[in-house]
């Protein structure tokens, strides 16, 4: 199976995206995928449709801008990790663990991670994490992540979630 993160690098090289924040529509487009912004049911994320020479992403509008990027970028992990199926409808409650609330499909979770590795490159959450450091040493945790967030226009849960898996969380 693909790497999510290895495939995300790649995505961004093969689109030519150098810098934060991701131009993810961009990104999309390069890839062959037209992206379209509606008002969805309220418990729908987003959705991909691939069929040969017909690929489609559709955005719930009503969600934030944040979220919406999100969802492209997982959408589009669906394409790239080139996941069976030709039609993928992703909710806020759909296919999670009831338990955790956390998704359970290891196509979900691999989309998850390729979301989060094209829109926070692992390398640029670095080099961004040790500027920031450079400029207010003494910020906490939480500022940190919220200018990070802001940076790569993620929402600062996403953000969060990313910096603990690479291992760079700073305790306040
Ligand atoms: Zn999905």
């Amino acid at each position: 199976m693909a790497n999510p993160e290895k495939t995300a690098k790649e995505t961004l090289e093969t689109a030519g995206v150098t810098e934060a924040p991701v131009n993810v529509e961009l990104v999309a487009e390069k890839m062959g995928c037209k992206v379209m912004f509606q008002t969805l049911k309220s418990d729908l994320s987003g959705l991909l449709v691939n069929k040969p020479g017909n690929c489609l992403i559709g955005v719930n509008s009503n969600q934030s801008k944040t979220r919406q990027r999100f969802t492209i970028a997982h959408e589009l992990g669906h394409l790239v990790l080139q996941h069976k199926g030709d039609m993928f409808v992703d909710g806020t409650v759909l296919r999670r663990d009831e338990n955790s609330g956390r998704a359970i499909d290891p196509q979900e979770i691999a989309a998850n991670q390729f979301a989060a590795a094209l829109l926070m490159p692992s390398d640029w959450v670095y080099e961004k994490l040790a500027e920031n450091r450079k400029q207010s040493p003494n910020g906490s945790a939480e500022e940190m992540t919220t200018a990070l967030a802001a940076q790569f226009e993620v929402s600062p849960q996403a953000m969060g979630i990313r910096l603990a898996n690479l291992g760079c969380l700073i305790p306040d």
